[in-house]
């Protein structure tokens, strides 16, 4: 990849736009690392860290977990070796005070973004996207009962694992709060990172290939 694509990128959007999926897949095109919050905070409740007790009564409601402790977490992942070949960013920084702590740890390590990738999408269809969506329990790969079913029922297309996991946070009840919370705390980073000039917007309601391939242009890789 190109220096530039090197620089961290973000991707933004509400809760069920993509932004795993696309980073799973630029992940594994580029070797880049991808940091989720999300998938750290559920890590962290699945071993029943301090970590995990504290965010878990915020993911539940759909709320967002306290600003300094996903800070923390992210100085955390900032700090892995791997980082250093690059790394996406999905699901931080969510709110302008994220958003600030972050260009301040990246400034101390010499880094700047690369790019805001925004996932606009149309949020009568959030719902539906979220509440079919799974995992596989062995090797994360995700799922959707009607876009993207496993060619076998109940096997996973890539490891052959039988179990899956379905958030509990995806469902209609909490994915209302979780909209209301990316409207009031996240969508106010987006002209934070506009008047900086590397704000991009791509379709997020186009195919999954579609997207990746609006995402690989914007990085500049096609
Ligand atoms: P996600 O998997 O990105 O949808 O995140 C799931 C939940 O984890 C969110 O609804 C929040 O409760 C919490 N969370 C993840 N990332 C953040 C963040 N950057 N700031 C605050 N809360 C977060």
């Amino acid at each position: 990849m190109t220096a530039q694509a090197a620089n961290p990128i973000i991707l933004l959007g509400p809760p069920g736009a993509g932004k795993g999926t696309q980073a799973r897949l630029l992940e594994e095109k580029h070797g880049l690392i991808q940091l989720s919050t999300g998938d750290l905070l559920r890590a962290a409740v699945k071993e029943g860290s301090a970590l995990g007790r504290e965010a878990k009564t915020y993911m539940e409601a759909g709320k967002l977990a306290p600003d300094d402790l996903m800070i923390r977490m992210i100085a955390d992942g900032l700090q892995k070796p791997e980082a250093r070949r690059g790394f996406i960013l999905d699901g931080f920084p969510r709110t302008v005070a994220q958003a600030a702590a972050l260009d301040a740890m990246l400034e101390q390590k010499g880094l700047s973004l690369g790019h805001v990738i925004v996932m606009a999408v149309d949020e009568e269809a959030l719902i539906t996207r979220i509440t079919g969506r799974m995992t596989c329990a062995k090797c994360g790969e995700g799922y959707h009962d009607s876009f993207k079913p496993t060619a076998k029922p109940g096997v996973c297309d890539k490891c052959g694992g039988t179990s899956f996991i379905r958030r509990p946070d995806d469902n209609a009840e909490t994915m209302k709060t979780r909209l209301a919370a990316y409207h009031a705390q996240t969508a106010p980073i987006i002209p934070y990172y506009e008047k900086r000039g590397i704000l991009r917007r791509v379709d997020g309601m186009a195919g999954v290939d579609a997207v990746a391939l609006q995402i690989e242009k914007v990085l500049g890789a096609v």
